[in-house]
């Protein structure tokens, strides 16, 4: 099915040259991956309040460990879908495009997104708690899928996401949000828009007077300021609108 933008819209997006995409746990869903309840298996009561925390790590490393064992196990199950596939062929339609994610599962990458912040981090990657040196949590997990390998400096590996209760990648932070307020063209895709900091950068868009793009299946607090805003999961809206962008950039192909 074609899908055609509003004409105010296709005027922004012909002339945008710096794009953001804003993506959050409605992007993995499609993927099986937005939440780890109703799973099945050994882990299927559990809280992430209980267990993504630093105080959780101190008090049982063992099993905060064998709980992200698991969760990486299950990601690395999953494939990208048609949501994070055409958030990646943005990249050839826009100059500038950075894709802003709240998703810690690695499928944006994946999926070939090259320019990407991840907010709160990612399960494929793990670091050493005292010294910070980083490593591949694939290996980590093949060495020790019981128990947080030890460090040579003696401190734990633990894995490279945001807990509840730390602050956001100080860096990642600032860039997302240079990265927003200089853009022509901001997408919300499958977030609902109420995590922040993060959400932040939906207001940010607004103030720099972006073109604004939701897609969720739910409204979300900014609802109201969208140019676009589509009531969908993210997997059914978003590939008819890329490709709709790629008409309105590149009329001839
Ligand atoms: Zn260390």
């Amino acid at each position: 099915m074609t899908v055609e933008l509003s004409q105010p819209v296709r005027e922004r997006v012909r002339s945008a040259e710096r794009v953001v995409v804003f993506s959050g746990a409605g992007v993995s869903r499609e993927s099986g991956l937005d939440t780890f309840r109703g799973a099945g298996g050994l882990w299927e009561r559990m809280r992430p309040e209980e267990l993504a925390t630093p105080e959780a790590f101190r008090a049982d490393p063992e099993k905060v460990w064998q709980w992200y064992a698991w969760r990486y196990r299950r990601v690395c199950e999953a494939s990208p879908n048609p949501a994070h596939k055409s958030v990646a062929r943005l990249e050839a339609v826009f100059p500038i495009i950075r894709v802003v994610t709240q998703n810690v599962d690695g499928l944006h990458e994946r999926a070939g997104s090259r320019d990407l912040l991840e907010l709160h981090g990612t399960i494929t990657r793990a670091f050493c708690n005292r010294c910070g040196q980083r490593r591949d949590m694939g290996e980590a997990i093949a060495e020790s899928a019981a128990a947080p390998p030890v460090c040579s400096c003696g401190g734990r590996f633990r894995p490279a996401v945001v807990w509840f209760g730390e602050a956001l990648p100080e860096d990642v932070f600032r860039q997302a949000c240079e990265a927003t307020e200089s853009c022509d063209l901001f997408l919300s895709v499958g977030t609902s828009g109420t995590v922040y900091p993060a959400a932040g950068l939906i207001e940010l868009a607004h103030q720099a007077g972006a073109c604004l793009i939701e897609i969720n299946p739910e409204p979300t607090p900014f609802s109201r300021w969208m140019d676009l805003r589509l009531t969908s999961p993210a997997g059914e809206a978003l590939p008819a609108r890329v490709e709709a962008m790629e008409r309105c950039r590149c009329p001839t192909t």
